[in-house]
């Protein structure tokens, strides 16, 4: 019989890559959204798969809704990939973010341990709760001191993930995953943002490109590789904690003039600080510019992740590279504007 998994998030960036995955491995998805009649499922389309998931209305705030989806799906594996997922937003929506990414998790812990404890559980962990890094790189043992209330929520949702495996012997992983990027991420998050926001430049839909902090550094991977991960956890006999992760930091700086290449700009910096300008020595245009909106009251300057626990126990690597994968996103995005298909 086939396997049947949720996954709540459906409609974001993991949830579409691991739905497809799931699909293709035979499974039955139930993919969770909050509300049905409005949810954007953009990305499902994009990968031709919307109309292969079982839709469930499913709210991480709401406890007695989590029990009663669970109680008529009857599924053997759940990731948890729902969130608020932007840093950035986390600062100003602070106890929001708690209610959903912290207790949200809890919530649905409990769920699961009301309707059917043998449901696997995955839980979406964040290098975020590495923040003010300790040791570089970071693994599985390396402590945690986030620096955003994102980060923070999700240090709880972590240890609450630990703590049912531990007490009510569940099998909870937390899959420590770093940023991991893909032609259907977020516009909001920088990576899409420059891809997105150079392909408009390049097509004079707009002048100029903003950004904030150009030094930050970030391990940045493919979310396709990601999600065959996150299932490779849960097919584990035992659950334990991973980290997955390239192991290779770049800089957003970096980002800005790898996919300027892309789109045939030859990018040089200019200036400092706010006044830092990114110009196209072709045509003499400064088409980057910093704003300081964009800048965070507190920084996660650099992360470097070491997944050698996942290579070795889950034979899990990253395939797609740096470069690929700013290649991907601007071809993406450059697709999408041509063809005037801007789904998400
Ligand atoms: P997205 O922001 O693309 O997707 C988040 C999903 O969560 C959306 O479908 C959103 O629905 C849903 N959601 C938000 N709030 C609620 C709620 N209250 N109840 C139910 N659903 C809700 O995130 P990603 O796909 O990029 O990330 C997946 C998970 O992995 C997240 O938990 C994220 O924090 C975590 N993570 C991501 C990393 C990355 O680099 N991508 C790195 C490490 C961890 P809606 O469309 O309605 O808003
Ligand atoms: P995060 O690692 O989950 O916060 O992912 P983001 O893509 O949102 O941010 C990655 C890094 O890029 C952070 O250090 C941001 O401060 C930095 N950054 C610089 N400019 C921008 C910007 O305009 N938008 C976003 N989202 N991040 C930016």
């Amino acid at each position: 019989m086939a396997k049947r998994a949720l996954i709540t998030g459906v409609n974001g960036q993991d949830g579409a890559y691991l739905a497809k995955l799931l699909l293709d491995k035979g499974y039955e998805v139930v993919g969770a959204m909050r509300h049905a009649a409005t949810a954007r499922i953009g990305r499902l389309v994009e990968l031709g798969i919307h109309k292969e998931v079982e839709f469930v209305e499913l709210e991480l705030l709401e406890f007695s809704n989590q029990v009663r989806v669970l109680e008529r799906v009857r599924v053997e594996e759940l990731y948890n990939l729902a969130a608020l997922s932007f840093v950035g937003v986390s600062f100003e929506q602070p106890i929001y973010t708690g209610e959903v990414d912290a207790i949200g998790p809890a919530r649905l812990l409990e769920a699961i341990r009301t309707v059917d404890p043998t449901i696997r559980f995955y839980q979406a962990s964040t290098s975020e709760m590495f923040g003010k890094v300790r040791e570089s790189p970071q693994n599985e043992d390396t402590p945690f001191h986030p620096r955003s209330p994102y980060g923070v929520a999700k240090a709880y949702a972590h240890w609450m993930t630990l703590n049912f495996r531990e007490t009510h012997g569940m099998h909870a992983t937390s899959g420590i995953l770093f940023n991991h990027e893909s032609p259907l991420r977020g516009q909001n998050f920088v990576t899409r943002k420059i891809s997105l926001g150079l392909a408009r430049v390049k097509h004079g839909e707009e002048q100029r490109l903003e950004l904030g902090n150009l030094d930050a550094q970030r391990d940045w991977g493919f979310a396709g590789d990601y999600v065959d991960g996150m299932w490779r956890m849960l097919q584990q006999e035992r659950a334990e904690d991973f980290v997955l992760a390239t192991g290779e930091p770049h800089s957003v700086r970096e980002f800005v003039v790898t996919a300027g290449r892309h789109f045939g700009f030859d990018i040089e910096w200019q200036g400092r600080g706010a006044e830092e300008r990114g110009v196209d020595r072709i045509s003499g245009r400064a088409i980057v510019g910093v704003n300081p909106r964009h800048l965070r009251p507190a920084e996660v300057d650099i992360l470097r992740g070491d997944a050698a626990k996942a290579r070795e126990k889950l034979g899990w690597s990253p395939r797609v590279g740096f470069a690929e994968l700013v290649g991907l996103m601007c071809e993406a995005d450059e697709r999408r504007l041509r063809d005037g298909r801007l789904l998400f």
